[in-house]
């Protein structure tokens, strides 16, 4: 696969939730409309066009994995990164899309269908190859990165991090390393191996409570901080040379690995932008979400890429983090969740014009 122009791997979707019953009955009314049979949405004079529309008289929901994560899994079986990332203020949807809290609702997001394929997939694939799987569910809040998955140890490993006295003790920070081929890993980051569905979610569910413990006592920590849970797949041939295609004769070991992203709630940025930058906390939050936004627009420009345009990657920690998938052959899907109610308008033209950035 050649990493050429043309070869543009940004979609954006877009994802519209129902009014909740609160807002229906406190008389909310919609302010988004989905032009029939396009992925194009008015909201008063304003017109956007992305990859796809769900909900709100899109397309139905239930199209979202099928269109927005089975060609990333089919990458991720060839060998090449992924990322899917839900965008979005604070109650517009992020979670409940994404399925990042499988304990918080019945409804089954994007990362139970995930994982579920995946385990089909090397069920389908498993004469061939050889798999093994790990995962690893990381959280940046405050331009930190914290192990979601390591709970109980009161070190910091982090010697020169920008916030020593932030540190909370039962969590590891961690610390973002780039080895000589450009590879940006996670120093210390625990990788848990599964061998089951079960053990997968087992580590998403461990992970999210790690989240939630702390958010009691630090002011809805999770609306503030990035999620990402992370499934690394190594396959490796059983047959060599015979079933494998050329392109990857030579190499024992295939790496790849799939990043799905629930992002800090994008309200605070435009708090901390409207403020002036003045609040520590939001320009550190803002950073991910602005520096995510200019790498993402530089990605999807093809004319911005054909001349060569500096990827602004190094500006946050979530870019930094995120970079070994991003670009390149690598796939990304950006899911802008918004709310149709009409006193959130504010806040969704600020996620469709980031969107529509990113497209
Ligand atoms: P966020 O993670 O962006 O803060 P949530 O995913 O927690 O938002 O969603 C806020 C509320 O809206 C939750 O009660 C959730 O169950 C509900 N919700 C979100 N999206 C949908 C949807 N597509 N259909 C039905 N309910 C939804
Ligand atoms: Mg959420």
């Amino acid at each position: 696969m050649e990493n050429s122009p043309e070869n543009c791997n940004v979609k954006v979707a877009l994802h519209i939730r129902p009014l909740l019953r609160h807002e229906r009955q406190n008389g909310g009314q919609e302010c988004l409309d989905v032009v029939p049979g396009t992925a194009q949405v008015l909201m008063g004079s304003h017109s956007f066009i992305f990859d796809h529309v769900y909900g709100g008289g899109g397309s139905p929901s239930s199209n979202m994995f099928e269109e927005c994560a089975v060609p990333l899994l089919d990458s991720l079986f060839q060998g090449y990164n992924s990322t899917i990332i839900a965008y979005g203020q604070t109650g517009s949807g992020k979670t409940y899309t994404m399925g990042t809290n499988p304990k918080e609702s019945s409804h089954r997001g994007l990362i139970f269908q995930v994982m579920n394929m995946i385990f089909s997939k090397i069920e389908a694939l498993k004469h061939q190859s050889e798999f093994q799987l790990h995962v690893s569910f990381i959280e940046i809040l405050k331009e930190e990165v914290r192990d979601l998955l390591e709970s109980g140890i009161i070190e910091k490993l982090d010697t020169n991090d920008e916030n020593p006295e932030s540190a909370i003790p039962g969590k590891y920070q961690l610390q973002i390393r780039k080895a000589s081929d450009g590879a940006v890993s996670l120093s210390g980051s625990t990788e848990v191996s599964v061998s089951t569905q079960k053990e997968m979610t087992a580590c998403l569910e461990q992970g999210c409570s790690n989240r939630s413990v702390a958010s009691t006592d630090m002011n809805n920590q999770s609306s503030r901080s990035h999620a990402i849970f992370t499934i690394h797949l190594e396959q490796k041939d059983k047959k060599k040379g015979e079933t494998i295609s050329s392109e990857l004769m030579g190499e024992e070991y295939r790496c790849s690995k799939l990043h799905l992203v629930d992002l800090a709630g994008s309200e605070r940025a435009k708090r901390a932008g409207s403020e002036g930058l003045r609040l520590k906390e939001g320009i550190q939050i803002n950073k991910g979400l602005l520096a995510l936004g200019n790498v993402i627009s530089a990605l999807g420009d093809d004319k911005k890429r054909k001349e060569g345009v500096h990827i602004p990657y190094r500006d946050s920690k979530l870019t930094r983090l995120l970079q070994a998938s991003l670009g390149g052959n690598c796939k990304t899907v950006m899911i802008a969740c918004v709310s149709p109610a009409d006193y959130n308008a504010e806040e969704t033209i600020n996620t469709l014009k980031y969107a529509n950035r990113a497209r």
